[in-house]
């Protein structure tokens, strides 16, 4: 699919207001951001528009609050945002005073508004609530990748109102994971983990017309187990029937564990082993790939030219079953080509063990990131279309 973007860089944005959707949602504890990335990697935009004397106003979600919620407040963010860009950044704390603040605005001066999801309206994409929001401003720009698989009032509704534009942020995300579906070099490798077959069997369906072959571990891997019909013990297994139907349409481009690292339920450190796939007792856990596994996925990922990393090859919040992970991550480092990584829990991995420099490129995105790899249409990606 090709992706025709409205870029900003190509619109007469001087001395517009401008109401800017980004993608604040991060982790906040005690007032503090925990990881920032998300909002610096809106600084590119931010700093464009500045330098175009734009009044900025920035819409952002945080977490799903029902109705106003102070814990969800975006209050620390306009503090982060303040220090980042050295200058007062007004808070705007309600819709209703959204046309006041931009009143006293400067060319060239930053809004943050209180988090949008504090109206429900914003998730039902209301049209009254859209054209408020639209009111304040005369252009939008869209630079919430993370968000653009929704159809929410700040990313879809308000664009039937302004002339719309992507963001830089939204461009860098387009056109690297872009990278992923349009001629790739080959090989192709995905290694795949985490949780569910479920989550991820239309991303495994779309990518594999591309694909050389997946790289399967995390619980994922338990499924598939299990559909070759070996005992899985307590580990977690979800969807085997969805397993067995990729496993009879596409097994040769399917790569399982030949070996698992299990334990029993209570985890306790003495009950740790390596162990092959047909050995697997009732009472254990599969928690992470094998050693051998670890070696060949180690080997099939450095001979590749494209990588992509979503989905942790094992329960990686206990150090214990971290090892396949790591190793993974590390074989991608050796890669020379394209090698990118996106998914929540992915990307907390990443930080964990600091492998960024692993990867070419690490997206932003966790749900927007796997419905492009699935080749649905994103309706905040839509609106930005020429
Ligand atoms: P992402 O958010 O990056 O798309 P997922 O949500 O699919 O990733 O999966 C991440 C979760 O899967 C992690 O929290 C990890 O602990 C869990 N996981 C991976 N392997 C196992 C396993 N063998 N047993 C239990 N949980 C696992
Ligand atoms: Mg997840």
């Amino acid at each position: 699919m090709q992706y025709n973007l409205k870029k900003m860089e190509e619109a007469d944005l001087n001395k517009q207001t401008v109401l800017v959707r980004v993608d604040f949602n991060v982790a906040i504890s005690n007032k503090k951001i925990m990881n920032t990335k998300r909002i610096d990697s809106t600084i590119p935009t931010i700093n464009y528009l500045e330098s175009k004397n734009c009044r900025i106003i920035l819409v952002s979600h945080l977490g799903r609050p029902r109705g106003v919620d102070m814990n969800l407040s975006l209050q620390p963010v306009r503090d982060y945002l303040s220090e980042k860009l050295n200058k007062e950044v007004y808070f705007i704390k309600n819709i209703e005073s959204i046309n006041e603040t931009v009143n006293r605005m400067n060319y060239g001066d930053v809004a943050i508004m209180e988090n949008i999801r504090f109206y429900n309206e914003e998730t039902k994409n209301s049209e009254k609530f859209s054209k408020m929001l639209a009111s304040s401003a005369s252009v939008f720009v869209s630079d919430a990748f993370g968000t653009l698989h929704r159809a929410h009032s700040s990313t879809v509704g308000v664009s039937q109102y302004l002339p719309s534009y992507a963001g830089l942020l939204v461009e860098k995300e387009v056109c690297e994971i872009s990278k992923l579906l349009d001629n790739p070099s080959h090989p192709y490798t995905v290694a795949l983990g985490g949780a569910k077959v479920s989550d991820k069997i239309k991303l495994i369906q779309n990518l594999s017309k591309n694909t050389d072959r997946f790289v399967i571990g995390g619980a994922m891997a338990n499924s598939f187990i299990r559909a070759m019909g070996f005992e899985t013990g307590k580990s977690l297994v979800d969807s085997v029937g969805l397993a067995k139907q990729l496993l009879d349409s596409m097994g040769n481009k399917l790569i399982l564990p030949v070996d698992v690292i299990v334990c029993n339920e209570s985890m306790d450190r003495e009950t740790i082993r390596n162990a092959k796939i047909d050995d697997i007792k009732i009472n254990e856990t599969a928690m992470d790939i094998g050693n051998e596994t670890t070696a060949m996925f180690r080997d099939l990922i450095k001979e590749s030219r494209t990588v992509i990393f979503n989905g942790p090859m094992g329960y990686v919040e206990n150090e214990s079953f971290e090892n396949g992970t790591k190793a993974v991550m590390d074989a991608i480092g050796s890669v020379n080509g394209v090698r990118v990584a996106g998914g929540g829990d992915t990307l907390s991995a990443i930080e964990k063990f600091h492998m960024e420099n692993r990867f070419s490129y690490i997206s932003t995105g966790g749900g927007a990131f796997l419905e492009m790899l699935e080749g649905s249409e994103l309706p905040g990606l839509k609106v930005l279309l020429k």
